[in-house]
């Protein structure tokens, strides 16, 4: 089980970079919000690629392509499995900011002037930016769910915002900023009450909690590779069959269609019809690599393991003068994200003074700037905790901090 740390070690061996050292010091590594590590499987995974079987896929007869298929559409099928999707809905993106956007210019044309998207003042500026640039394009009113002092969504507020006029509801399964767990499904049925699509960015939760669309009967989810063990550029947009067959397709070319005609053109099957062009193909493969090696560890697992270490280490930081932790309170709104700041030390300088140490933490907004804007903050220091991550790791950063006051003198 992975709770008992000689597993933890076990499974850490799974990861070299954790055998380098920084400062002459082991990485204790805090940022797994912004990208995980990789384990061995995944880059022996990209190698063999390169190695044996590189080759375009969908297009060539010989063997060598014949297999990059094979293994690309399985990684279609692994990743499925892990959302209980089917393979045709599950769409291979660069990640969740290009899965959103897809979103977003795909639906945002359907919509009528004045139409409603809602979102929430807790979202990345992925699930922000692209539904405010083109609710400008089309006349279309972005609302925001307002969050409660500690980061959570009031739902009383979503009730009276989310209205027949509602289209879209986009909201984060989980905050990368301040670590709250939203109340997915009940967002859901309010969104589905009042016929309005609802889409979840899920790049914080499909790493770290079991995920299940069906159950959560989201319409469109989307979630980053290079956060769940997968190499940089893989991404995943899942949607509903029906959804995505009456959706218009987002970029044109090759691979995405069925027939090319002078005049006009018909398109692939689902879910080649979205994946124009030459995907990441060593990339799309490792990523189902990295899906098995997460149902292996078992979900369940690595969020039990993670929630035991995170609020270990919300009880250890709260014992440190000046220290402010931001977010939900209450351990079962929180993931293994820990957003906090110390009184007289700019964010930047923590994270900065920690890296002396080996301590690989995050300072800044968080590519959350209207949410630090509303805590009345330029940023805090975060740090994530993932599988990998241990008892020990929380006494290291504990250590790094009160030696960062010492350095500032607060
Ligand atoms: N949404 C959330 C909640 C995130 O944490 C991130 C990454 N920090 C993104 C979207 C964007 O993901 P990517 O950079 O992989 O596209």
């Amino acid at each position: 089980m992975l709770n008992q740390t000689l597993t933890i070690e076990l499974l850490k061996k799974d990861f070299p970079i954790f055998s380098r050292k920084i400062n002459d010091k082991i990485i204790t590594y805090l940022d797994s919000s912004s990208t995980s590590q990789k384990p061995i499987q995944v880059l022996d995974s990209q190698e063999k690629f390169y190695k044996e079987y590189n080759a375009n896929i969908h297009r060539g007869v010989y063997k060598l392509s014949e297999e990059a298929t094979k293994a690309y559409e399985e990684a279609h099928k692994q990743v499925a499995s892990l959302i209980n999707a089917s393979a045709e809905e599950v769409i291979f993106t660069s990640g969740t900011t290009a899965s959103l956007n897809l979103l977003a210019y795909s639906l945002c044309k359907t919509l009528k002037p004045g139409d409603e998207i809602v979102i929430s003042q807790l979202e990345h500026h992925a699930n922000l930016v692209p539904w405010q640039q083109l609710a400008k394009q089309y006349n279309l009113k972005l609302k925001f769910i307002n969050i409660d002092s500690e980061c959570k969504l009031d739902l009383k507020h979503a009730e009276s915002i989310i209205t027949d006029k509602t289209k879209i509801v986009s909201i984060c399964h989980i905050s990368n900023a301040v670590g709250t767990i939203n109340p997915i499904k009940d967002i859901c049925k309010l969104a589905h009450k009042h016929n309005a699509l609802f889409i979840v960015d899920a790049a914080q939760s499909v790493p770290h909690i079991p995920v299940d669309v069906k159950d959560l009967d989201v319409d469109f989810l989307a979630f980053s590779g290079h956060k769940m063990l997968a190499p940089t550029g893989t991404g995943v947009l899942y949607g509903k069959k029906h959804l995505l067959e009456n959706l218009s397709p987002f970029l044109y070319g090759g691979d995405m269609i069925s027939e090319v005609k002078f005049e006009d053109s018909t398109w692939n099957e689902l879910p080649w019809k979205f994946e124009a062009g030459t995907p990441n193909i060593s990339g799309g493969i490792a990523l189902g690599i990295a899906a098995e090696y997460l149902k292996k560890a078992g979900l369940e697992n690595i969020q039990r393991h993670v929630k035991e270490v995170s609020e270990y280490a919300v009880e250890r930081l709260s014992m440190i003068r000046g220290l402010t932790i931001y977010g939900p309170k209450d351990p079962k709104d929180r993931a293994g994200i820990i957003s906090f700041n110390i009184e007289g030390i700019h964010a930047h300088d923590v994270a900065t003074i920690l890296d002396r140490e080996g301590v690989c933490v995050r300072g800044g907004h968080h590519c959350a700037m209207p949410l630090m804007n509303l805590l009345n903050i330029q940023g805090t220091v975060r740090a994530s905790f993932y599988l990998y991550n241990t008892f020990d790791d929380v006494e290291v950063l504990y250590n790094a901090l009160e030696n960062a006051k010492k350095v500032f003198n607060v």
